[in-house]
């Protein structure tokens, strides 16, 4: 096949004689040299990206990179990080590796995936973390506001309206996205008995949302909302559009804890009723107790891919308020550095906002409207102040400001 060749011959592609290139390739009726391989392998390479939205096997970062990269932002939920660096990791090889021909009639299912925990615990931020590692289209729906067509509410193809508008309308580029579909589990089926009575934003829903998560080419109105016959659509397909759902699910332990106790009575259950950590039952959901919750079987299926993230501790929220990059503690410190500020936060004033967050039982989400109400007053002074070059927050001035706040349950939800 191709060898190096004599100085005599020329390059076909760019003329240039063999002894100025550095090494001559001979093909079936031609030549071509070092530089020119080079140059061809990256129009490949840039042709295959702009096929596949960006993303080229190549591109993707190891499972044990994005994991590192969750780290960075979202604290603790270790099972879930790896669960999910899995799941994105062989989701986009599969889309941007050409198959070798031992494996050429294997098709690589799509694995999306389903996270289930509290509120506030970092579902929606791990999915935001992943799409920006991967820097694909990233969207998020909310799945309450979904109905089946015909009904007051959303259709379900608004959710592909919604990655259309975050790829900039780039088509190819959807169709390689993410989206995170929230509360889904507030589209459980509402009853047993689904025939009573129709149930537009539960089960119907669930029903419309099979297609998108099987794979399907979608007519999309572009600007969102209903789509109507005048509308120009834009048809997308969705078999390589990976979709994250999550949910509370509240009130599954109960599901859970049954069927392990059932399990533990039968012959193949194992001795280990003391080990199972009856605080956090959530370690071990299956797929058996999202049917038992109210979820289709079929859509369990098509989110075959399940794992459950941790409630959030005391020492979480401590770590979260100001150990991720870009920690709410760090947007501060940054706001006032602008303005030639050094923000000092005491370890006692971090305890008792975390104090607060926990008696309030706002957890993460509710930490940053806490700081907020901390620091209006000294955000309000500060610029104008020419003589503070350092503020230190600590506990008494936090207890102060909130008290001067009149912060209450309400006010931080
Ligand atoms: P969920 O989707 O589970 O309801 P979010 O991911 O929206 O919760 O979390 C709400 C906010 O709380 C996030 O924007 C983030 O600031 C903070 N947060 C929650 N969990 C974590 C975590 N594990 N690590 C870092 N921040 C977190």
């Amino acid at each position: 096949m191709a060898k190096k060749v004599s100085s005599k011959e020329i390059c076909s592609f760019c003329g240039r004689p063999g002894d100025e290139a550095g090494l001559l390739i001979a093909g079936f009726s031609g030549h071509i040299c070092d530089s020119c391989v080079e140059q061809a392998y990256q129009i490949v390479r840039e042709e295959v990206k702009a096929n596949t939205g960006g993303v080229t096997h190549g591109d993707v970062p190891k499972p044990k990179e994005i994991k590192a990269f969750l780290d960075e932002y979202v604290i603790g939920q270790d099972e879930a990080k790896k669960i999910l660096a899995v799941a994105v990791y062989n989701h986009y090889k599969r889309i941007g590796q050409p198959s070798s021909k031992k494996f050429k009639d294997v098709e690589i299912e799509k694995s999306n995936i389903i996270l289930v925990g509290e509120t506030g615990t970092g579902k929606t931020l791990l999915a935001r973390t992943i799409a920006k590692i991967l820097k694909v289209p990233f969207a998020i729906v909310d799945a309450t506001v979904l109905t089946e067509a015909g009904y007051v509410g959303e259709d379900v193809e608004s959710i592909l309206s919604k990655l259309l508008q975050a790829a900039d309308y780039d088509v190819k580029a959807t169709e390689r996205g993410i989206i995170f579909i929230d509360e889904l589990d507030k589209i459980a089926r509402k009853s047993d008995n689904p025939s009573i009575t129709r149930d537009v934003s539960g089960e119907g829903v669930q029903q419309a949302l099979l297609k998108l998560l099987e794979g399907t080419d979608v007519n999309v109105p572009p600007q969102g909302g209903r789509k109507h016959p005048e509308q120009k659509m834009v048809k997308i397909n969705t078999r390589d559009i990976l979709f994250i759902a999550g949910g509370a699910f509240n009130g599954i332990e109960r599901h859970i804890g049954s069927r392990l106790k059932t399990n533990m009575l039968g012959y193949g259950a194992k001795k280990e009723k003391d080990h199972i950590d009856q605080a956090n039952l959530l370690q071990y959901i299956a797929p058996a107790d999202l049917k038992k919750f109210g979820l289709i079987p079929e859509i369990i299926g098509r989110l075959p891919i399940l794992t459950y993230l941790n409630p959030l501790d005391r020492d979480a929220l401590r770590r979260i308020l100001t150990e991720p990059k870009n920690a709410i503690t760090k947007q501060f410190m940054k706001l006032f550095d602008m303005d030639g500020v050094e923000l000092v936060f005491t370890d006692e004033a971090i305890d008792h906002i975390v104090d607060k967050a926990i008696e309030f039982k706002i957890g993460a989400r509710g930490l940053r409207s806490i700081i907020e109400a901390i620091m209006t007053e000294a955000m309000f002074e500060g610029p104008s102040s020419t003589e503070k070059s350092m503020i230190t927050i600590d506990k008494q001035y936090a207890i102060d400001m909130l008290a001067s706040h009149v912060i209450s349950k309400h006010k931080v939800a």
